[in-house]
């Protein structure tokens, strides 16, 4: 397990952390308000036994961050993976506390995860694994305490057992526990794409600003998983080209385009984009300092660092994955003129459509697709909108804008709320 030096300009932590400074300060925040803020209201830590399928015991590391409830239950997602340390569920527990009230949804911010590694897992291995978590964890979880999502290496079906495992204890059915779920089983139509759609819709927005047409865009996407895949073959349906794609095994770029329904049908006959014989090789990190107009950071934190963001070349980052670009990389991207539509924006549809889907669990009333899509659209419209215009105003960039109107919205609600003693 690689645990980072707090201080390592890889620790998402430390560059949520030193984002929060920046926009609190300009916020001229309480210095109280602060120092709460700097600190998660709670932290889970779990070992869980596990009889592997050699029938031998093993224990894995779980956590649970609950950030804020300011604004109302925790939601988040929860990633399983060998390197997941409890600094980063912390930076993104934070993270989905800023995003939430970015796009103004009735939530606060958590993160999940266990560290291991599901490429050794069996299915059997997973679900022992899932399940324990969940029952470890189950005093703090629940619709209106804090509301499990996908992340990296989880997805439906590791939705539908920690709704199922939380069900068993209280004995009768709860959808609302988890959002990402299958459809049979209150998951909500449009979900699977939300992250990715959300995405394509800010960066139509930014196309707006700019005066620039979709079908002039050489798109680059990094990751090819739920965001990453869904972006691409979205922005591919709508006229965006998209000449290079990479996953962890590696990347492949076509300077004409990529033929994105072969691409996909490829990837999930192979479980890679590897191999794909419409393009060249290229490696998944060198992937990123190909000229493009739209950057799509898709897959993990920390990938746009001081040591490359000079050499990026597009004109418009979209940040599908959560952190990929690191604190001191932001103001290398400003200088050099990047539009950066930071996490807590562009990514935001995913939790976005989490809020449907817990809404309609709720109602026990399911909404057709295109109502779905048409109210992310709207809330990711005036999002970005209302990003852009802070920015202006208080002369920032997108990424402090967003900071400090997330922070703004967070802070009133706890002077609102007083602190209970
Ligand atoms: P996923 O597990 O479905 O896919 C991750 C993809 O990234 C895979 O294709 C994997 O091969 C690739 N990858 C991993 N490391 C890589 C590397 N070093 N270089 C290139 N590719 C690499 O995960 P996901 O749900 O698509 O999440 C991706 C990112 O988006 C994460 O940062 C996650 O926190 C963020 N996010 C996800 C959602 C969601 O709804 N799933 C919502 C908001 C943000």
């Amino acid at each position: 397990m690689t645990v980072l030096d707090g201080n390592s300009e890889l620790n998402l932590l430390a560059s949520v952390a030193a984002r929060f400074e920046v926009a609190a300060k300009k916020l001229s925040l309480d210095e109280g308000l602060q120092k709460y803020l700097r600190h998660p209201d709670l932290e889970v830590l779990v070992h869980l036994p596990i009889v592997m399928d050699n029938g031998q015991l093993d224990v894995f590391d779980g956590y649970r961050v609950q950030h804020s409830i300011a604004r109302g239950p925790c939601k988040g997602g929860i990633r399983y993976g060998p390197n997941v340390t409890l600094d980063e569920i912390r930076g993104l527990a934070a993270e989905m506390t800023w995003k939430c009230a970015v796009v103004n949804i009735p939530f606060g911010g958590a993160k999940g995860g266990i560290v291991c590694d599901p490429s050794k897992l069996s299915m059997g291995e997973l679900e022992r694994i899932t399940r324990r978590y969940t029952a470890e964890i189950l005093d703090f979880i629940g619709p209106e305490r804090d509301v499990l999502a996908p992340d990296m290496n989880t997805n439906e079906q590791t939705m539908a057992w920690i709704m199922d495992t939380y069900s068993m204890h209280l004995r009768h059915t709860v959808t609302a526990v988890v959002t990402g779920k299958p459809l049979e089983l209150g998951g909500s139509l449009g979900r699977r794409e939300a992250t990715g759609r959300g995405c394509m819709i800010v960066c139509d927005e930014a196309l707006k600003r700019f005066g620039w047409r979709r079908d002039a865009m050489r798109v680059i996407v990094q990751g090819f998983g739920n965001v990453g895949s869904q972006a691409a073959r979205l922005m591919h349906e709508a006229g965006y080209k998209v000449i290079g794609v990479a996953d962890i095994e590696g990347g492949l770029f076509n300077p004409n385009g990529l033929d994105l329904p072969q691409l996909l049908e490829f990837a999930k006959k192979h479980g890679t984009v590897k191999g794909f014989p419409g393009g060249e090789e290229i490696g998944n990190q060198e992937i990123l300092e190909q000229d493009c107009e739209v950057l799509l950071p898709a897959a993990t934190e920390s990938v746009i660092t001081s040591k490359n963001a000079g050499k990026i070349k597009t004109r418009i980052l979209v940040e599908g994955a959560n952190g990929p670009t690191t604190s001191p990389a932001d103001d290398i991207l400003f200088d050099r003129g990047v539009f950066v539509i930071p996490d807590i924006l562009a990514n935001a549809g995913g939790v976005t459509v989490s809020y449907f889907e817990w809404v309609q669990d709720r109602q026990g009333y399911f909404w057709p697709e295109g109502m779905v899509n048409e109210r992310l659209k709207h809330i990711m419209v005036a999002a970005f909108n209302n990003v852009t215009a802070y920015g202006e105003k208080h002369h920032v960039n997108n990424r402090i804008a967003a900071y400090m109107l997330a922070i703004e919205r967070v802070a009133f609600s706890l002077k609102l709320r007083g602190i209970y003693a």
